[in-house]
């Protein structure tokens, strides 16, 4: 086949997820695309794979991704005309711990929330779903009909014709061998020849890190990426497994026992056992062991010893698995990005180049993860928020031995619970504050932002610090008086927060303020004042949450969450126009938040800065006669000031604090203060699931402005409209747990809306929620039922304001305002 010198885009890598972008390139209207495969189709790992397609996954975003993808695949052989075996089987997973269940019930409680229905089990009916397996000590499970096995391979070449038939183009045995930029174009090169195109897509599955290379000369950073061996077997037929699938005309469901990790299926007659390992192995990292530049259609060699543990599990579960010997064995590699999600949107850095690699459920998320990255190519934006998966989440700090520790960590705990409490131990000490040292000798509890090193909470003498006490739903723990203490500090005297990571980008140049004025939805503060500014999309839901910062006239300081780093530089830096600069400067200083009634006499002792500027306004000025920053502004809602300064200044500035009387809190206690305010969290309240009126943050738009920004017009439309759902702050009588993100919301039988962050706040002593529900119930006393892990307790809604100090009297701190702008006081942004 001859190479097409030009096409829209080219996508590299001809796996299930490449084939289903084409795919879906194609059903949005752009034919004019192009997939580079450097041997057959399914060449890399989708041939080999199991073909196991489950809905289930802890993340929403993920879980309705793969949603889309099974309701896809279960229409795809007629829609395309191409037969599938495609057995949809429905599967049990086992819980061996009232922990387990209480999962299950969240992750049904989202099923619900997508349309689908999970059934909670006792252990006799998971018997009757699986008669070969021994209950005595399960806890009970969860049955998902819609589970089940597809063939890898066809499912892929289903697509392939799909895409085809509609002028998708595939180049087979054509491998691309680089890119460079032109013109504001791409040129994709193979032996063949090249291809000029507008956009390139990183599909190429395990060598996703090697055509990462080719980009870094353009902005490209190395792919956070690893290759994992990963293995099942199949037996022998059984023959009392033939014999039930004679009689009952089926086969039988998939069973999945995430508590020993691993998962068993029938395969023909016999079985297909699969267990991810804890002595798991990483694949190609090594000197001695390079690797190769084609390993189509290869496997590794079999190494059943390492699963020894989990075949003798397995088979103490289901004794009709050792009566048959193992006919087949696959070791094949499979790649893990250092949180196991894959990587789906824009390549970080880069202009239009996209990616979607690093897939360990690329079968059950092929589907979705085409229609994810052709959304991102051809709108620039997805239908739903897919932060989970975007690349961008990764930023500077995933070096190589990063990328192992953590594959190896989260592989090796594919099935385990991710408790609210609890922080994975690999890949740590990436970043660390000025004031790392202290905090641990004060007793921080550490947990990784981006990579940086903040204190959650600070324990005492005696508490329990171990992993163990972490594993729970459960609001109670050693933590909990900690923070209860934490916040009452800074309630009644005044705290410190040691904030390092802080996102911060300097904008200047002329016409900075009026470009942007064009980005976002309100207004921009004063020269020495800040505000918040929120970035619509064109469908004006939220896209970020920025501070302002304006030192002068054309001159900001931008500040945003840590997590938030490169999404938001990214966001900025592509629409940014020739003359002004934009400056990523996030290593630059460092943060302390010190606040609390008396912080403004704690500070007055190592500052002569004005503390009687009013609320929200800033200073440039010393701290113990070094160059700080003084921004009289708290996330936690009290008076208080964030100090921004050199990291080498920070640690005797935090020691003063300290010395002063300051009590050190953590990230803990900050959320829950920042939630009895209903300041918002990124992407948890705040995210592209909502419009700004959803998100309920109609005092930080003016839409009657002159200047246009994106999401303006959709944003006029619905207020005309009517908004649909409206963002509610609800105190819920909850027990010992508060309501985890995406609890479901329901007024009588109906489900009326979602929760987008819950926890204890420790000033009002209640549990709070915030969501989104149906904008007609959204009035102050309305009684609503939040399910918290199953369970329904009664939510009501509370005035559209601060649960703590409703009026912002405290953050004003009465008698001092000077030049305030009292619209801007109600809310404030992530960190
Ligand atoms: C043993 C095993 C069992 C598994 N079981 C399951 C399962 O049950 N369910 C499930 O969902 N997932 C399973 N997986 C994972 C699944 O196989 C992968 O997630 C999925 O196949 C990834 O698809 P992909 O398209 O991203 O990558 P790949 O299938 O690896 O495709 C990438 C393609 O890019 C091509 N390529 C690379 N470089 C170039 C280049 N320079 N030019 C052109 N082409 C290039 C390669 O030849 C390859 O065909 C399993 C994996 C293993 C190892």
């Amino acid at each position: 086949m001859s190479i097409p010198g030009t096409a829209r885009v080219v996508i590299i890598g001809g796996g299930v997820v490449g084939v289903s972008t084409l795919y879906h390139l194609a059903k949005m209207g752009w034919s004019d695309c192009v997939l580079l495969e450097k041997n057959e189709l399914t060449a890399g790992s989708t041939w080999h794979a199991a073909g196991n397609c489950p809905n289930f996954a802890t993340s929403y975003a993920v879980m309705n991704m793969q949603r889309y993808g099974l309701a896809l695949y279960r229409g795809l052989a007629e829609e395309v005309d191409y037969p599938i075996n495609y057995h949809v089987t429905g599967a049990i997973r086992l819980a061996h711990s009232h922990e387990r269940m209480m999962e299950f019930e969240h992750v049904a409680a989202m099923a619900e929330h997508m349309g689908l229905t999970m059934d909670m089990c006792t252990p006799d009916q998971l018997q009757q779903h699986f008669p070969f397996m021994e209950v005595h000590d399960l806890e009970g499970g969860l049955w998902d009909p819609l589970d089940g096995d597809i063939d890898p391979a066809q499912v892929t070449q289903a697509l392939a014709k799909g895409a085809r038939d509609l002028g998708g183009r595939i180049l087979r045995f054509t491998p691309a061998t680089g890119v460079r930029r032109e013109g504001g174009e791409w040129i994709v090169c193979t032996e063949a020849g090249e291809i000029r195109c507008e956009y390139v897509v990183n599909a190429a599955g395990y060598y996703a890190a090697r055509v990462g290379e080719w980009f870094e000369p353009y902005g490209g950073r190395g792919v956070p990426t690893i290759t994992m061996s990963h293995q099942y077997f199949m037996t022998e037929a059984v023959p009392e497994v033939e014999a039930w699938t004679k009689a009952q005309g089926r086969k039988l469901p998939m069973l999945r026992d995430p508590d020993t990790s691993y998962y068993l299926r029938q395969e023909t007659g016999g079985f297909n056992l699969g267990p991810y390992e804890r002595n798991c192995r990483t694949a190609w990292t090594t000197p001695d062991d390079p690797m190769p530049e084609d390993f189509s259609f290869q496997l590794y060699p079999d190494d059943l010893e390492r699963l020894e543990y989990y075949i003798e599990d397995a088979m103490a579960r289901v004794p009709l698995l050792g009566t048959q010997g193992v006919k087949r064995n696959i070791n094949g590699p499979i790649p893990y990005a250092p949180d196991g999600l894959p990587m789906i949107g824009p390549m970080p850095g880069v202009p239009n180049a996209f990616e979607a690699h690093s897939f360990t459920f690329g079968i059950a998320q092929g589907g979705g993860a085409g229609k994810v990255a052709a959304e991102w190519i051809v709108n620039g934006q997805t239908e739903w928020d897919m932060w989970a998966v975007d690349p961008r989440r990764y930023t500077d700090y995933t070096d190589k031995q990063y990328c192992i520790d953590k594959a190896k960590e989260v592989y090796g705990h594919e099935y385990a619970m991710h408790f609210p409490h609890h922080e994975w131990l690999a890949g740590r000490d990436r970043k660390l504050s000025p004031n790392h040292g202290k905090l641990l000798k004060l007793g921080g509890q550490m947990g990784a932002y981006n990579g940086w090193e903040r204190a959650n909470w600070f324990a005492k003498a005696g508490d329990d610090t171990s992993e163990e006490a972490t594993q729970t739903w459960a609001r109670s723990g050693p933590w909990e008086q900690r923070v209860r203490e934490e916040c009452e500090a800074v309630r009644d005297y005044v705290g410190v927060l040691d904030l390092p990571g802080f996102s911060r980008f300097k904008l200047s140049g002329y016409g900075a303020a009026n470009w942007l004025r064009e980005q976002i939805a309100g207004a921009l503060p004063k020269v020495d004042r800040m505000t918040l500014g929120y970035f619509p999309d064109e469908r004006g839901r939220v896209l970020t949450e920025m501070s302002i910062l304006r030192h002068g006239a054309d001159e900001f300081t931008l500040i945003t969450a840590a997590l938030a780093q490169w999404h938001d530089f990214e966001l900025l830096n592509a629409r940014l126009p020739e003359g002004l600069s934009l400056e990523d400067q996030t290593r630059d200083f460092t943060t302390l938040i010190v606040t609390g009634p008396q912080s403004r006499q704690l500070l007055s002792g190592i500052t002569e800065a004005d503390l009687t500027l009013s609320w929200l306004s800033l200073q440039q000025t010393a701290v113990l006669g070094k160059p700080a920053l003084l921004v009289r502004v708290s996330f936690a809602g009290e008076l208080g000031w964030e100090i921004h300064a050199s990291n080498e200044d920070m640690p005797e500035i935090y020691e003063a604090i300290l010395g002063s009387g300051a009590k050190p809190f953590g990230m803990y206690a900050l959320n829950a203060l920042r939630l009895e305010k209903g300041y918002r969290s990124w992407k948890g309240d705040l995210s592209a699931d909502y419009t700004l009126f959803e998100a309920g943050l109609d005092r930080f738009m003016q839409l009657n402005k002159p200047q246009n920004f994106p999401g303006k017009a959709a944003l006029l439309k619905e207020a005309a409209d009517g908004v649909k759902r409206r963002f509610v702050t609800m105190i819920v009588e909850a027990d010992d747990c508060d309501a985890p993100y995406m609890s479901t919301i329901w007024h009588g039988d109906q489900m009326v809306g979602e929760v987008t962050s819950g926890g204890w706040g420790y000033r009002i002593n209640a549990s709070i929620a915030l969501g989104v529900v149906r904008a007609d119930l959204a009035e102050l006393g309305t009684e609503l039922t939040i399910k918290i892990y199953g369970k329904p307790h009664k939510a009501v809604v509370q005035p559209d304001g601060p649960l703590w100090d409703p009026e912002n009297v405290r953050l004003r701190d009465q008698g001092d305002v000077k030049d305030a702008d009292p619209d801007q006081s109600a809310s404030l942004q992530t960190v």
